[in-house]
């Protein structure tokens, strides 16, 4: 099964990249951007990594992003991501980007997207990766820096395929963000939103993001169970459900694994995703790994999972229809 979930050919759709700053990164930019961490190693840094729920991983995720300050930065960050993502057979990823935790720290909305931008270029000249990437604004701050923000994005359109919405849910539902969300979709924006799982008032949250919003996708979304009407709406439209099982083990202390079953049952399309690879020590193959062993999924079952990404990606129907051709030969070869 490792064999087969490695060399499977995968999309990745929920993908922080500042979530895969990895803690051997995080020393060398600490010290070539004179910054203090800390910690006074790789080792001790990940011993620090003590989250249990969505605040405390916020807290250690934030205070992480501090040594990336120039451009070269999120170049490097973005460009050693894309070449995780291909060794493991990753041929498209979407990636989220926080401007926000950027900005805030006086780091340029500019030097944060070029650098970022720069490194996809490459990774799919050099690397055969192909990626696009989604402007997330942080629920936690208000409605108008989110809304300075999308502007601060205008002259890069070209550079984006959607926006998405993260951070601490509570008190911040959907609605909070609807003039936001309205107008990157007059610009042709993707819209998506993070429903993460087990948080209050989650189900008239994902209620908002399907009726009020009208998202195209939804991140998590994993309590849309408890509801037969939410799940029917989401069937109708077809939307995709990024549900990420490690980064779940941690917050809320279990990989979803029945959850994802009960989708895969429903005709939901669920897709597997590591959200913060370098935080939850777990990159997409191990995402699948653990979620395999937990749940005993078979090879249909995975390949249904991977194939569910490349359906609800970003992509035209042609590109879309490429990548299915390939797995489904690759599923071929493999189950035979
Ligand atoms: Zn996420």
């Amino acid at each position: 099964m490792r064999h087969f979930i490695e060399n499977m050919p995968k999309a990745e759709l929920h993908v922080h990249i500042e979530g895969t700053l990895e803690p051997e990164l995080s020393f060398a930019l600490a010290k070539k951007n004179n910054i203090a961490l800390p910690f006074s190693t790789p080792e001790a840094l990940i011993a620090a990594y003590d989250f249990h729920d969505l605040p405390s991983f916020l807290k250690i995720y934030y205070a992480g992003m501090s040594v990336l300050i120039e451009e070269e930065d999120f170049y490097r960050l973005t460009w050693e991501y894309l070449e995780k993502a291909a060794s493991q057979n990753i041929v498209y990823a979407e990636l989220f980007f926080d401007p926000q935790g950027h900005t805030t720290r006086g780091v340029a909305f500019e030097t944060v997207i070029t650098g970022i931008h720069k490194a996809q270029q490459d990774a799919k000249e050099k690397l055969g990766i192909d990626s696009k990437l989604i402007l997330c604004f942080l629920r936690d701050m208000s409605a108008e820096s989110a809304m300075d923000h999308l502007k601060m994005a205008e002259p890069y359109l070209d550079w984006l395929i959607g926006v998405g919405l993260d951070s601490d849910e509570l008190h911040n539902p959907p609605l909070k963000f609807k003039d936001v969300f309205a107008l990157a979709r007059q610009w042709g924006l993707k819209l998506t939103m993070h429903c993460d799982v087990n948080q209050k008032n989650t189900l008239e949250h994902i209620g908002q993001v399907l009726d009020d919003i009208e998202v195209d996708r939804i991140d998590h979304g994993v309590n849309a169970l408890e509801s037969e009407s939410l799940c029917e709406k989401i069937k109708a439209k077809q939307l995709g459900l990024t549900v990420c099982p490690v980064s779940n083990r941690f917050v809320v202390q279990s990989l979803t694994s029945n959850e994802i079953k009960k989708m895969l049952e429903k005709g939901l399309l669920a897709t597997i995703n590591s959200d913060d690879p370098a935080y939850f020590r777990a990159y997409l193959n191990e995402n699948f790994m653990a979620l395999q062993e937990e749940g005993n999924f078979s090879k249909e079952e995975l390949l249904t999972l991977a194939g569910n990404a490349f359906k609800v990606a970003w992509l035209d129907t042609k590109e879309k229809d490429s990548y299915l051709d390939k797995l489904n030969n690759y599923g071929q070869k493999a189950v035979a």
